[in-house]
């Protein structure tokens, strides 16, 4: 089974993730954890090239290209073998981060987006996307929190781009109810855990 997590910056993602995981381990199941942008060597260098503060630039079609690269590495090394041995796989982020970051109104069509993932990646889609979702104070200030992190490691980004990223995510998940489940993701860790849990429980089996 393939299952990604997606949401804004600092809605708790990489907490849930841990948190599945181990939960899975303790029923005994191949589990694999990975994350987006990166996973291969390949894909962490070019982690390294997005999100340097002091490097380039990217234009959004660069910065799409790049992510659609990443994944593509990261997927035929390491979730397509996985998955083919059965393993559970969970992926923090993944195609629907591009739609909603590097898609949407005034940017590149999600179409457009769908076309790169499908050339670089065969159109892998994960078989449930949890959808963790935050309001704009808490996640601000659990950034805040996040010792000497910047909010966002890509420049330039303000509240108003990340309300539109938050935005583009609940449409994306109400187009497909089959395969998003939104979790409300402003409560305590252990108890957006339980509802996870139940989400895969109800979807996965
Ligand atoms: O929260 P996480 O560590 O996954 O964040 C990685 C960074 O990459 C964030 O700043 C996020 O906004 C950015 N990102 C992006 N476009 C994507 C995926 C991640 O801008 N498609």
């Amino acid at each position: 089974c393939f299952i990604t997590f997606e949401g804004g910056e600092g809605v708790g993602k990489s907490t849930q993730v841990r948190l599945l995981a181990d939960w899975l381990e303790g029923q005994g199941k191949d589990v694999l954890v990975t994350r987006e942008p990166g996973g291969t060597p390949g894909a962490e260098a070019i982690r390294a090239l997005l999100l340097d503060p002091e490097g380039t630039d990217w234009t959004l079609p660069a910065e799409a290209l790049l992510f659609a690269a990443a994944r593509a590495d990261h997927v035929a090394r390491v979730i397509r073998p996985a998955l083919a041995r059965g393993a559970w796989v969970i992926c923090d982020r993944f195609i629907d981060s591009t739609r909603a970051y590097q898609g949407g109104e005034g940017a590149l069509p999600d179409e457009v987006i769908l076309q790169l993932h499908g050339i670089g990646s065969g159109g892998l889609l994960p078989d449930l996307t949890v959808l963790l979702e935050v309001s704009p104070e808490i996640a601000t200030r659990r950034l805040h929190q996040r010792d000497g992190l910047a909010s966002d490691r890509i420049g330039g980004r303000d509240a108003a781009f990340h309300a539109r990223v938050a935005r583009r995510f609940a449409e994306m998940a109400e187009a497909e109810p089959r395969r998003f489940s939104r979790v409300a993701g402003g409560v305590e860790a252990e108890t957006v855990h339980m509802a996870v849990r139940a989400c895969v429980t109800q979807r996965l089996g």
